[in-house]
């Protein structure tokens, strides 16, 4: 069976990776991008947005923000096309943007992890649009398709994001705690230790009587003090 043919708007460096994992899987891939010159083995570069939408049922964009995507899609005639948007951007704009046959989407995956099974696409709006270009999607990773509100995806992704910020910014005081004396306590404890504390997440919230909130208390004033008398001033994820 023919492969379904996919348009690829924007080629930096998530809309390339997609491009090229488009072409590996057979797809006759279509690409633009505003600046000349960055190519894709193997895809058809067309010279306008326009015609690069015309070449192909499905346009998959993937540029730097709402405001790029909507610049260079809304001059073009998206009739009879299908459009996933994989731009990251807020719940209210894949709202405003949502017309015709959208998908709004957002890529939990750096390009290096794009086409493995490490990867989560969230998807959300048309369901007619998920149902009939899933199998080409799923190229790209694991396809999630969590509602017909077309901000869904997006407030999932940047809740998503919100965690592991927060996470980050946690394991970035605790290496500047230890500093010197780090040998290999990433490895053998940090990563572990985060690993471990997953399962409390769905209670997260929630008096346990095995962690009352007044012994997290002084635990969490301990390390208040702790980093004072470092010189590291009061974590920032703590306040
Ligand atoms: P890059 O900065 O590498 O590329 C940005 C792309 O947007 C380029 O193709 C650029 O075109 C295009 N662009 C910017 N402004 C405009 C405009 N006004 N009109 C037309 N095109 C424009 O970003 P990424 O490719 O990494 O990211 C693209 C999207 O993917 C973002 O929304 C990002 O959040 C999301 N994403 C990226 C991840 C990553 O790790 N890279 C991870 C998950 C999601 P030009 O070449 O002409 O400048």
């Amino acid at each position: 069976m023919s492969k379904q043919s996919v348009t690829v708007i924007g080629l930096g460096a998530m809309g390339k990776t997609l491009a090229k994992t488009f072409v590996r899987n057979g797809h006759p891939t279509t690409v633009w991008n505003r600046t000349p010159g960055k190519v894709v083995e193997g895809a058809t570069h067309a010279p306008t947005a326009a015609e690069a939408v015309s070449a192909s049922e499905v346009v998959v964009v993937c540029v730097l923000d709402d405001k790029a995507a909507r610049e260079v899609l809304d001059p073009v005639d998206l009739t009879g096309k299908a459009v996933v948007n994989l731009t990251n951007g807020t719940p209210a704009h894949a709202r405003e943007f949502a017309r015709g046959d959208y998908l709004d989407g957002g890529i939990m995956a750096v390009p290096q992890m794009i086409g493995t099974p490490e990867v989560i696409v969230l998807y959300s709006g048309s369901q007619k649009v998920f149902d009939n270009y899933q199998d080409t999607l799923n190229a790209l990773g694991r396809s999630k398709f969590v509602g017909d509100d077309p901000g869904l995806a997006a407030l999932y992704d940047l809740a998503l994001l919100s965690a592991m910020y927060g996470q980050f910014a946690g394991a970035q005081h605790a290496l500047a705690m230890v500093g010197a004396n780090k040998g290999d306590f990433v490895e053998s404890l940090l990563i572990p230790w985060l690993t471990s504390t997953m399962f409390a997440i769905p209670t997260l919230g929630q008096s346990d009587p095995q962690s009352p909130d007044d012994m997290q208390a002084v635990a969490i004033a301990n390390i208040i003090q702790a980093s004072e008398d470092l010189g590291l001033g009061q974590p920032g994820h703590l306040r």
